[in-house]
Formats: structure tokens, sequence, C-alpha cells
């Protein structure tokens, strides 16, 4: 039996679910998280084929370059603005969920922490993770 990952954003109209396992799950200190969640860093299930997640709802995107240079897709819900999902531009198969945003937000097993350098001392760490200055990889 796999084990099924859903959530939504917090009003409900916007709801993904997967039965895919993640293949990376951090946390990121990065400017953009930290400007997007109001707080330190995001938190994210990162998994490999975008094809494998259900999503129902209309979420709302916009982009940015992160830190990375990459441009990011955010996607979040026009009606409770809940930042929902990631997708990447030049990683188009990938697709991040916000941790927070699951339905059992225990699942979330997190491995490591990215953008470690723009990390706060008000917005410590796990130290036993795998930290990294940039992006791993
Ligand atoms: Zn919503
Ligand atoms: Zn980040």
């Amino acid at each position: 039996m796999s084990k099924v990952y859903s959530g939504g954003c917090a009003c409900g109209a916007i709801r993904y679910e997967t039965t895919s396992a993640p293949f990376v799950e951090i946390h990121c200190q990065c400017r953009d998280c930290q400007k997007r969640s109001g707080t330190g860093h995001s938190s994210y299930l990162t998994y490999a084929r975008r094809a494998d997640m259900a999503i129902t709802g209309e979420a709302k995107t916009w982009r940015v370059a992160g830190d990375s240079g990459n441009q990011k897709v955010h996607a979040f819900c026009p009606n409770c603005g809940t930042p929902v999902y990631v997708t990447f531009v030049a990683m188009p198969e990938l697709i991040a969920v916000h941790a927070g945003s699951l339905d059992e937000p225990g699942q979330f097993n997190p491995q490591m922490v990215s953008y470690a350098i723009r990390g706060h001392a008000w917005d410590m760490m796990d130290p036993s993770l795998q930290t990294f200055d940039r992006m791993p990889g």
C-alpha cells in the first residue's frame, strides 16, 4: 500500500493528491521563501512527476526568479491566498507542495535545509539536518 499525500489551501478550493513518494523534503531559507511565507523559511515536499499529482480547483500563478536565478511558478488560491504548490520553468516535470498544506502535516519528513546562508538567528533549524548554502545538486 502506497501512502497517500493529500492537501490543499486553507479554504478548500484547491486540492491535491498523490500516491507517489516525494524525492526530496526540504526547508528553504531563501529570501523568496521568507517573503512569501512571512517568516524565516518555507517547507516543501518535492515530487518527481507532476503528472502523478491530481490537482482540483483553479489556482492563480505568478513567477519569480529565486535566489538561484531559476524561474519558479508559485500557485496560490485566489480565494484565500494560501500558497499551495510550486513548479519550476527549467524542470517542468517537478512539483513541490507546501508542507503546511498537507491534510496530515506530520507526513513531512525534512531531510535538508537549502539557502541556510540566508537563515536568520531567530529561525533555527534542526541542527541534525544537512544544510546547503544554496540549492543542493
Ligand atoms: Zn483557498
Ligand atoms: Zn526558497
